[in-house]
């Protein structure tokens, strides 16, 4: 999977090292090695990046009408941006939230899809 996108700090492009660094997380202070940081070099971990994307998701979510879950789908990951296992959550949002735009389930169903989607990640982690 090709990663690209925008830096969720300072929004610049990221940089695709081929060695991988030892970068430290701006948001946690955690340090891993990684091969992606933004041109400013910052870099977010795993766990901080995933946590950013599902804040934007849930604050996307409430503004979308599609009943098209590729529509929805697509809105999200450009309005969101994606990292780690976000992109899970962000397809079982996209089904949940056509089905609630055609009043079929309600928010509620649709924030327990996306919590039981992050937990989903959790324990395969
Ligand atoms: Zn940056
Ligand atoms: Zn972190």
């Amino acid at each position: 999977m090709t990663i690209s996108g925008k830096c969720f700090i300072c929004g610049k492009g990221l940089r695709h090292c081929n060695e991988s660094i030892i970068v430290k997380c701006y948001k946690c202070g955690k340090k891993e090695k990684s091969y992606i940081f933004c041109e400013n070099d910052h870099y977010l971990c795993n766990a901080c990046a995933t946590e950013t994307v599902m804040a934007k998701i849930f604050q996307t979510i409430p503004n979308i009408y599609d009943s098209n879950p590729c529509d929805i789908g697509e809105k999200l990951l450009i309005e969101c941006g994606y990292a780690g296992n976000s992109p899970h959550v962000v397809v079982a949002v996209a089904f949940l939230l056509a089905l609630k735009n055609l009043n079929l389930v309600t928010f509620e169903d649709v924030f327990e899809g996306m919590m039981r989607g992050v937990l989903e990640v959790g324990e395969i982690i």
